[in-house]
């Protein structure tokens, strides 16, 4: 069968890498190569990296006012909405995600284009209080200039729009560079923007290697702002480049989000709450609810009933409508569960469902897994799998829940449930998390900011403030008196 081919842009031109050099993608529920891209070296990036300062400083992008940004903005958005079957269709095969999954994210993407539209002619200066009559003070906020966004695997286009929407709403270029195994649908994103009018070279999109492609943008000297979703461990490496370009940073990393369960609880909410922040993107989420603190006296009928309602998910092709987990996106991804829940069995945790592959032919697929740990200091409560598997643990008091809670290096999201009101924001309050959920997980909306404590990262995404992450402030001094400069030796 013949590969789909797909192709970079760079300055609006679609174009292979220079060297000729490309790489295959492989569709996660057969294992088998579907689509080719280019490989891009360092060489192309840099084209990438020139064609968006060029269109930084053109006319054509400065001289359109907030207000026209926003415009486009919105006519991407509509284009999303006309397209949102393709796109689901193209991310389901590319990276295994549920259609239905996809459908649902896709559906929601507009929204963050509309509402990050919005912003685009509100960002505003301020003028300064200050303390000396006879100066005024003002501030401007000025975007930055080329962006370097490096987006994982997981959720591409939705993890794409909430970088590409407010670095455009606040005037910038951008280089996009998707993971190796889920490129299609940025590229994709890419013609739509061409049709809704943005200007060439304003976004470009370059497919390769995280290593050789992903390193070459991320220390490239015209960087100004590197927007990164993934893992720590490649944060490290983006940190280390960004010394070579002082590129401002936002670092959305990884989590072992705990979900807390009292007693007082609806159960049969808080079961269905934690099937959804574990099972749900067979576990590839940041926000993966992986970490289950259940009070001792609901202990027992809590793991009863999540083993019942994991059991009962139904594991199948991810483009099936009845599937209800899809397969791993990666053959490596599924290595890595395989090697933690190893780990888990012979550090002596028990295992209460799953623990190994369904028997399919093929497919990188994996049983939703449930393990009781005896410490919080277990590796598998502390380490993010990335993959369908629980980790449950009993605790007595308030005190211990939040204690273990927040013993943790990450601190992306948290899980509460509870009837109890006053409890609820008092763990809310307590928990060192950038996300809360009462009584509910894995709800968002271009309203809300995604971003996490610790070693989950640093800085915003989605919500109000959004915009600003990718403005730099200038402040600017008028001198009001008429009387000739003092003595110069003197800071005034
Ligand atoms: P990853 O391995 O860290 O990769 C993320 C991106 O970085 C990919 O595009 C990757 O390209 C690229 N990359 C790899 N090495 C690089 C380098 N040296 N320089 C520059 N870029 C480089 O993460 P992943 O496995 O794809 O995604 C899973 C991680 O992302 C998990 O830890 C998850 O929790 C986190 N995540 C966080 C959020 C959030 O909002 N907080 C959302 C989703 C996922 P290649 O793939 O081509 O190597």
């Amino acid at each position: 069968m013949s590969l789909q081919q797909f192709q970079m842009c760079i300055g609006g031109e679609w174009t292979n890498a220079i060297s000729g050099n490309t790489f295959d993608s492989l569709n996660p529920a057969t294992g088998e190569a579907w689509a080719q891209f280019p490989d891009a070296s360092a060489e192309d990036v840099n084209r990438a990296v020139e064609a968006a300062d060029t269109a930084f400083r053109s006319a054509e992008w400065r001289s359109l006012t907030p207000t026209a940004r926003g415009k486009l903005l919105r006519k991407l958005g509509d284009l999303i909405a006309a397209n949102t079957e393709t796109l689901a269709q193209l991310e389901s095969t590319d990276n295994g995600k549920l259609i239905r999954e996809t459908r649902g994210q896709v559906s929601y993407l507009p929204e963050f284009f509309y509402y990050t539209a919005g912003l685009a002619d509100k960002i505003e200066g301020e003028t300064l209080p200050l303390d000396k009559q006879d100066m005024l003070a003002y501030t401007i906020r000025e975007p930055l200039g080329v962006v370097a966004a490096i987006i994982p695997w997981n959720s591409p286009l939705y993890l794409t729009a909430i970088k590409v929407a407010p670095a455009l709403a606040a005037g910038n270029t951008i280089v996009l560079k998707p993971s190796e195994h889920a490129s299609a649908t940025l590229i994709e994103l890419v013609k739509l923007a061409e049709q809704a009018g943005i200007p060439k070279g304003v976004i470009n999109v370059v497919t390769g290697y995280g290593p050789s492609t992903g390193a070459a943008l991320t220390s490239h000297p015209k960087v100004r702002k590197i927007a990164f979703t993934g893992g720590a461990a490649t944060a490290r490496h983006v940190i280390r480049s960004s010394a070579e370009n002082f590129a401002k940073l936002s670092l959305e990393l990884g989590g072992k989000s705990p979900q807390i369960v009292f007693p007082d609880a609806d159960l049969d909410s808080a079961v269905n709450g934690i099937v959804a922040g574990i099972f749900a993107a067979s576990g590839q989420s940041c926000v993966a609810g992986s970490r289950l603190l259940v009070h001792k006296d609901v202990y027992e009928q809590v793991i009863n009933a999540l083993v019942e309602r994991a059991s009962r998910i139904k594991i199948g092709n991810p483009q099936a409508d009845e599937s209800e987990m899809g397969p791993m996106a990666t053959a490596q991804q599924l290595a890595v569960v395989e090697s933690f829940v190893e780990r888990a069995q012979a550090e002596g945790a028990r295992l209460r469902l799953g623990g190994k592959r369904p028997d399919v032919d093929q497919g990188w697929y994996y049983e939703p897994t449930i393990f009781e740990c005896s410490s919080n200091a277990d590796y598998l409560m502390q380490e993010e799998v990335f993959g369908p598997v629980a980790a449950v643990i009993p605790f007595e008091t308030e005190e211990e829940a939040l204690a273990m809670a927040n013993d943790s290096q990450y601190g992306l999201a948290a899980g509460i449930w509870t009837r109890d009101i006053a409890r609820a924001h008092r763990v809310a309050r307590d928990v060192h998390s950038g996300i809360i959920w009462v009584n509910t997980y894995r709800v968002v909306s271009a309203m809300g900011s995604i971003g996490g404590f610790k070693s989950s990262g640093y800085g915003r995404e989605s919500g109000i403030d959004s915009v600003l992450e990718y403005t730099e402030r200038k402040t600017v001094w008028i001198n009001l008196s008429s009387e000739p400069m003092a003595d110069p030796f003197v800071m005034r």
